[in-house]
């Protein structure tokens, strides 16, 4: 098990941080070690509350966007733990603060920046908020724009930071219809596009090539959201299309990627970058606690959050340093066999009478529906065969995705911009090239006994 690796690591590496320590006299031990039958007794009832989950672990768990971390980053975790360091300032965080540099680099260079200006932060909202606030300082007035499949939290945070918003249209598969933004950007009010590679319901990537050209003829920022797919930058058999966008991503103004989805970090790891080092200028401000151990740059001046967790840094530093963020490399594999998983799926299901397909899985993400004459059947025996592959241990997501991703044939009589719930799968574990058989297997026994649930 991943967990029982992290741990011996961790057993092997701690007593040697500890005696980098030793030459300071013994504080009085007694306090941690009297108490040590009511941890463990704590942590007994905690065993049983914690079982109350799904096995996001699991190659079985095929649901939501959960993938576990790699031991080696639940081992650095765990090491930093015992110094927790905070990496608002080098007085809290002297090592964690230059392994987050580092670490930040090295997921600049794999979007092809050379010089950049980045930090983590808790994760893709807070990542995402601090490049609007940016967008916002340099063009003052305009409104934000994002394609109606992106994620939800765009829209909240232009009310959070008090700018006009506006969805634009997607295509019927997903992505940013590219008429409806230049219709939005003719009115001359737009200033910021927010484009998703990866959308969190589908894994759909917007034309960001064709979006760069339309500055061609009228000027705004471009933000790139890949919280979600930002590492498939790394893998260089995705299809031509996404395959376009992600070539140009050295292009955009700022950049989010998120190393705790697909970056095998704990929860806790988002990134932003900023492709121009100046915007530093807006963050400006003294902190009159904390900046004084160092003239080098504290990352406290350059983040919105203050305390930020050095640990978070050292599990990233030490997983990339293991596994490098080399095109098509052992990582970049990991992430082409939950794209291949999907694309088999995808085939599967596209093959059999019972469901009605979405889109073609553009990274490891599909969406389906159950075959029925309506929406709302349809809706019905979604989450009907949801609940059955539950029974059967296998856990997928359901989702309520616009109904043009299933063509206009599929329910002629539905409004245009209505819903379906449908079928959901994320399969980013690279297991589950493995688990394929099995999944179809009990996916295709839910489905059966929520058609005909009489004759089983
Ligand atoms: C997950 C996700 C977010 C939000 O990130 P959190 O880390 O959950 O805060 C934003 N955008 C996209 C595309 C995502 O998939």
């Amino acid at each position: 098990m991943k967990q029982d690796q992290a741990l011996q690591l961790f057993s092997e590496a701690l007593p040697r941080l500890q005696q980098a320590f030793s030459h300071l006299p013994s504080s009085d031990p007694s306090a941690e070690t009297a108490s040590t039958d009511a941890m463990r007794a704590v942590l007994d009832e905690l065993t049983e509350r914690l079982a109350d989950n799904y096995p996001y672990f699991h190659p079985l768990y095929a649901g939501q966007m959960l993938k576990p971390p790699h031991p080696i980053a639940r081992a650095a975790y765990a090491l930093a733990m015992w110094i927790n360091p905070n990496n608002h300032a080098l007085d809290g965080g002297r090592a964690s603060s230059r392994l987050e540099v580092e670490a930040v680099r090295e997921i600049a260079a794999m979007f092809g920046w050379t010089e950049h200006l980045g930090h983590l932060t808790s994760g893709g909202t807070f990542a995402n908020l601090e490049a609007l606030w940016v967008a916002g300082r340099l063009v003052p007035g305009k409104k934000i724009v994002a394609s109606e499949n992106a994620h939800y939290t765009h829209q909240r945070i232009g009310s959070v930071l008090g700018l006009a918003f506006e969805n634009i249209a997607a295509d019927t598969r997903g992505r940013m219809d590219l008429s409806s933004l230049e219709t939005a950007l003719q009115s001359g009010e737009v200033g910021t596009v927010v484009v998703t590679l990866g959308t969190t319901s589908a894994g759909a990537v917007d034309p960001l090539d064709k979006i760069l050209d339309l500055r061609q003829r009228h000027r705004f920022r471009i933000h790139v959201d890949a919280a979600y797919g930002g590492y498939f930058k790394l893998v260089s058999d995705l299809g031509p299309d996404a395959a376009r966008a992600y070539a140009r991503i050295d292009e955009a103004d700022s950049i989010v990627v998120d190393p705790h989805k697909h970056g095998l970090q704990p929860y806790g790891c988002g990134c932003i970058l900023f492709n121009d080092p100046s915007v530093g200028r807006f963050y400006k401000h003294d902190s009159p606690y904390t900046y004084f151990t160092s003239n080098e740059l504290h990352l406290g001046e350059i983040s919105l959050e203050c305390s930020r967790a050095g640990a978070t840094a050292t599990a990233l530093w030490a997983t990339q340093k293991l596994l490098p963020l080399t095109p098509d490399g052992e990582f970049a594999q990991g992430l082409s066999c939950g794209r291949m998983a999907a694309l088999r799926v995808y085939n599967k299901i596209r093959q059999d009478k019972r469901f009605f397909p979405g889109p073609e899985p553009e990274l490891d993400i599909l969406v389906w529906a159950v075959k029925a004459c309506t929406l709302e059947e349809s809706s019905r025996l979604a989450t009907a065969v949801f609940d059955l592959a539950a029974k059967q241990d296998l856990h997928l997501a359901l989702a309520q995705v616009p109904v043009n991703f299933f063509g206009p044939e599929t329910w002629p009589g539905a409004p245009a911009d209505g819903r379906v719930t449908c079928l959901r799968s994320v399969l980013m574990k690279p297991e589950h090239l493995n688990w394929v058989d099995a999944i179809w297997e009990k996916l295709s026994h839910a489905v059966s006994k929520a058609i005909e649930p009489e004759t089983l």
